[in-house]
């Protein structure tokens, strides 16, 4: 039997109302009683790393999550962590960037409702993830949530209520779990070995362009923040207006050695600049890097971990624009 290792972090899964609204309150041993049909599945562990509601859930908790698994990866063939729904994709993107060509499945999963509530959906979900890490073909990071398996660089939180509330953005599930079936959509080779990163930079803001704005706040940002994701319009466009005066702005902001990273706020299909003129003028005029298919939580998580990894832009350039796990389709 499959050795699998229940690591429960908190979430709505682990939730008890309290005088001021749900917060995690159960442990993951209690989540692991909830569902004896576990035992049919493999040889589970349970421990906790920290009992949080997600929104606390940043860098920090990524680290200590990889470090986790680092130090046990011997131990066992799959990590089912349990995890809150609202961050649940930056997690899984995270932690794609800090533990890298795993041959054992990584299994993220949660709830939108408590495992105690009546019409749950946390028992399928943890079962499923379990099921999913004791699958032979699974590796890698990925989201298991209302029976579909999400490559964890494409996950994303589409619903705030809803059972089906993880999309896989423009790209297909990797499999369904169909009662107690894994039904693979897409096979690929187990890598070798993994490859593990133990730090990050969270100095990283996200900007979304909104009609008018001058970019006099690139100033302030480049004190403080080492890289910045421009949300632009449609395909990628940077407006020009009557006097260049965001582009100018974005300019000194790269040539204070900055990072830009420029993406679409359209939730699909991604960017490309070199479309339109107001896309081939800014690229033209700034040294920025053009995040195409990526996700937002895949841009932010990976900006962290270059800029962690590198002092110069160029090699953070590099890095960010290597594919990992089908950020860049
Ligand atoms: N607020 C919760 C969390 O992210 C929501 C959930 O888990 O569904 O921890």
């Amino acid at each position: 039997m499959k050795r699998i290792l229940l690591i429960a972090t908190g979430g709505t899964i682990a939730s008890k109302p309290t005088g001021e609204g749900l917060a995690p309150g159960i442990d993951s041993r209690e989540l692991l009683e909830c569902v004896p049909e576990a035992a049919d599945i493999g040889v589970i562990t349970a421990e906790q790393l920290f009992n949080l509601d997600s929104s606390e859930v940043y860098a920090r908790h990524w680290l200590a999550m990889a470090a986790h698994i680092e130090e046990r990866y011997d131990d066992y063939d799959g990590f089912v962590i349990t995890h809150g729904t609202d961050t649940m994709a930056y997690t899984a993107a995270a932690l794609s960037y800090l533990i890298q060509y795993s041959p054992k499945p990584i299994v993220i999963t949660g709830s939108q409702k408590s495992i105690y509530a009546r019409d749950t959906d946390a028992r399928r979900n943890l079962l499923d993830a379990l099921r999913y890490a004791a699958d032979d073909g699974a590796h890698g990071v990925t989201v298991v949530f209302d029976g579909k398996a999400i490559i964890g660089t494409r996950a994303r939180k589409m619903r705030t209520r809803s059972y089906n509330a993880f999309s896989s953005i423009d790209y297909p599930e990797l499999a369904v779990i169909r009662e107690d079936r894994v039904i693979p959509y897409i096979e690929s080779p187990k890598p070798a070995s993994p490859v593990f990163y133990r730090n990050m930079d969270s100095r990283v803001f996200v900007l979304r362009l909104v009609p008018g704005q001058d970019g006099a706040i690139f100033d302030a940002l480049a004190e403080r923040y080492r890289g910045v994701v421009l949300e632009g319009f449609g395909m990628g466009g940077i407006p020009m207006y009557e006097d260049g005066r965001l582009l100018q702005a974005l300019q000194r902001f790269t040539r204070a050695g900055r990072t830009l990273v420029m993406t679409t706020q359209v939730p699909h299909e991604g960017s490309d600049l070199g479309v339109y003129q107001v896309g081939v003028r800014a690229l033209n005029a700034l040294e920025a890097i053009e995040a195409h298919t990526m996700t937002i939580e895949a841009i932010v998580t990976k900006l962290m971990w270059a800029l962690a990894q590198a002092d110069d832009s160029a090699r953070v350039r590099r890095l960010f624009c290597r594919p990992v796990a089908k950020d860049l389709l």
